[in-house]
């Protein structure tokens, strides 16, 4: 390998580091954006599908960051081990590149976010359409954490089986047990099922300002 190739490859490699350190950063502001969206926002609507997007795009990023670093590895160990032309690299770039980004999954913090926000149109559609009493009975009762009985103050969803929790009861128990505590559901859960609960939040927040006005 010549020394002009090897430089560019490794100065490539270091500039899709900072790419990566900044995508990363990114997710933690979309983290934070979600919930400053549910308290503060006047349309959360569509400042939620603006932050949809913004997400989707950066996973999009941090896919195709990702594939590159994996690429240039495999290029690299063709040259070094395989033998394979330095010319030949422009040929070779595009299906090692391609075939490596079909393999890639979405970054698990943007998913959590899109899946959120999924989930709080959902469950914003189902609160809309229950307007008697018995539901909203059934609505109070899930504002309770199903382990400790007491009111839920910091609320995360359940991916799989759309249960709430406390967050900090939920991920204590998910230690020991691996399924939801609700009694006849028991879907098989992890902490990396658990995403915020934007709906729930939203709701007590809005009773809390009922409370005080
Ligand atoms: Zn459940």
């Amino acid at each position: 390998m010549s020394g002009n190739h090897e430089m560019s490859l490794m100065y490539e490699e270091e500039e899709l580091l900072t790419v990566k350190t900044l995508v990363l950063e990114s997710f933690s502001h979309c983290e934070k954006m979600q919930t400053d969206i549910i308290e503060y926002s006047s349309d959360i609507k569509n400042d939620f599908i603006d932050l949809k997007k913004i997400t989707t795009n950066l996973a999009e990023m941090a896919k195709s960051r990702s594939a590159l670093i994996d690429t240039l590895e495999v290029i690299e160990s063709k040259i070094d081990l395989d033998g394979t032309d330095e010319k030949k690299i422009p040929e070779i770039f595009d299906d090692v590149y391609n075939s490596i980004l079909e393999e890639k999954g979405t970054n698990k913090s943007a998913e959590k976010i899109i899946n959120a926000i999924d989930a709080y149109f959902d469950n914003e559609t189902v609160a809309s359409r229950d307007n008697d009493e018995l539901q909203v009975t059934s609505t109070q009762e899930s504002f309770k954490d199903p382990i400790t009985k007491l009111p839920i103050k910091d609320p995360v969803l359940s991916n799989i089986c759309n249960h709430s929790f406390e967050r900090k009861t939920i991920l204590e128990y998910l230690k020991k047990h691996h399924k939801c505590p609700y009694s006849g559901c028991g879907s098989s859960l992890t902490g990396d099922d658990l995403i915020e609960d934007l709906a729930l939040k939203r709701k007590l927040l809005s009773l809390k300002v009922n409370i005080i006005t």
